[in-house]
């Protein structure tokens, strides 16, 4: 029987509508060559609900990803003052427990890296840390803001990340500043060695945050899993994006017990609504992520092995990318190799 797989599609702000049509085109065309169904049902969330609903993820948005399977999140626009609604990704995760943040990075053809041979995973932990949304003023002048870690959070993480390194080269790096955040951090090393228990054949080794900035500059091919904790891997995972050509080419994964939410790494770029001008190969791949997800791995692989193609052949380069295109003649040109 043909499986139908029902999923939300959350446009967002910025640039999101435009990256997030693209990947449903290439969603659609996969689909066409495939034995399943997408049902998208689109939802409204972002800083542009704002005005009219008072948040930037409305109730009936909320009902709406309960219903589906997984969620194809596009980029949005989160404002800074304070009292101002927390970021949908952040609500998200902590409201469906996606725990495990997963933002791969590798080299691909014709895309300038820093170092060839690039391959590696950041896997960040996804509902704590600095993300805890627990900070105030103490004094006119002085905030706090608390970096909230636990064993739990930390275990489920660590315990992911190797199960990864398992399916990988059985290399595992775990990223933090236990040499300043002794009890948060030591709760979080100490997880790690508790999970690594289970996986004695992952070979594990350890970074300070900071060494580990320079590394990836470095030495960026030497890595392959690397776990950490919420802020860390968020920096650690642009930083891998650039270092491996763009963020217009970074997808993310973030994953619970029974849902997924996958999304760019990049945010909604507001200077470039509507230019038609990004590349929306990150949304794409995030999509590639979720059917693979879902267990659909050859229609994952079909959407890889297309932009792959593209980007080999070179014709058509989106400025990020040293080139001119559009990101709809992108989108059309993965459309076509489909
Ligand atoms: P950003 O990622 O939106 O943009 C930074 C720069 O990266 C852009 O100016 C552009 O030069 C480049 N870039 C981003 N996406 C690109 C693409 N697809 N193709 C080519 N180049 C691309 O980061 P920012 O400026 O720090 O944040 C803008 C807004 O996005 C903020 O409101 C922020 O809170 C939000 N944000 C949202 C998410 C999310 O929804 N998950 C993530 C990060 C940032």
């Amino acid at each position: 029987m043909t499986k139908t797989y029902t999923i939300a599609a959350l446009k967002g702000d910025g640039i999101g509508p435009e990256v997030t049509e693209a990947t449903v085109k290439v969603l659609e065309a996969v689909e066409k060559k495939s034995d399943f169904k997408l049902n998208i049902l689109y939802g409204e969330a972002g800083a542009h609900c704002i005005p009219q609903h008072g948040t930037n993820l409305p109730a009936e948005t909320v009902e709406l990803i309960k219903k589906t399977h997984a969620c194809l999140k596009g980029p949005m626009t989160t404002p800074e003052e304070p009292g101002a609604p927390v970021s949908v990704a952040v609500t998200l995760r902590r409201m469906f427990n996606l725990y495990a943040n997963v933002r791969p990075s590798r080299t691909f053809p014709n895309v300038e890296s820093l170092k060839p041979n690039i391959d590696l995973i950041v896997v960040r932990e996804n509902t704590e840390g600095l993300y805890s949304g627990a900070e105030s003023l103490l004094a006119p002048g002085v905030g706090v803001a608390l970096r909230i870690i636990t064993r739990e959070a930390s275990l489920k993480v660590a315990d992911f990340a190797f199960k990864l390194a398992m399916k990988r080269k059985k290399h595992l790096t775990y990223i933090h500043k236990g040499n300043i955040l002794r009890i948060t951090d030591g709760i979080f090393k100490d997880a790690v060695k508790e999970a690594q228990k289970k996986y004695p054949e992952v070979e594990v080794d350890d970074l300070h945050i900071d060494a580990a900035t320079m590394q990836l500059i470095k030495q960026p091919e030497k890595y392959d899993v690397m776990v950490t904790t919420n802020l860390f891997g968020d920096i650690l995972s642009d930083e891998a994006a650039q270092v491996t050509g763009s963020l217009g080419l970074a997808a993310g994964a973030n994953i619970g017990e029974t849902y997924g939410m996958f999304e760019p790494v990049h945010g909604s770029a507001p200077k470039y609504t509507g230019m038609d001008r990004v590349n929306p190969i990150a949304t794409i791949m995030a999509g590639a992520m979720m059917l693979d997800w879902l267990g659909e791995k050859a229609a994952a692989q079909k959407i890889e092995d297309a932009v792959i193609a593209v980007l080999k052949e070179g014709k058509v380069r989106t400025h990020d990318l040293g080139g001119t295109a559009k990101g709809s003649e992108i989108t059309a040109a993965i459309v076509a190799k489909i």
